[in-house]
């Protein structure tokens, strides 16, 4: 048996599997949300009527594939970010962003007086 998910709607956890009959269905008791219904036969095991209402709920195909997606971004920054690091250094040694040397000096005896 799985715990249930927090409301898609108001995020709170008060949630309840409801049953009237035989149709079973969770319900928020915060903003009323309520899942899909699982209308079971009569005789049929109340325990694995309440566990299919329950998958109704925590079913989130769209937050699942969001969640996949930014894990799959967080490491795609993590691996850009280590790359980044080893071109900082590479630019160290080549000199770029040198500025040692900036303004260019000018020396005595180029006729500009300066
Ligand atoms: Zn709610």
């Amino acid at each position: 048996m799985s715990e249930l998910k927090k409301c898609p709607f108001c995020g709170k956890s008060d949630i309840h599997i409801e049953q009237k009959g035989t149709f079973f269905w969770c319900e928020c008791y915060d903003c009323g949300a309520i899942s899909r219904e699982h209308h079971t036969l009569p005789g049929v095991n109340v325990l694995q009527s309440e566990d299919i209402a329950r998958g109704y709920w925590n079913q989130r195909p769209l937050e699942d594939a969001l969640h996949a997606r930014i894990a799959e971004l967080e490491a795609e920054i993590e691996r850009l970010t280590v790359h980044s690091d080893i071109e900082r250094q590479d630019d160290k040694c080549s000199g770029h962003g040198d500025i040692s040397n900036f303004p260019p000096v000018m020396g005595s005896g180029d006729g500009l007086g300066w």
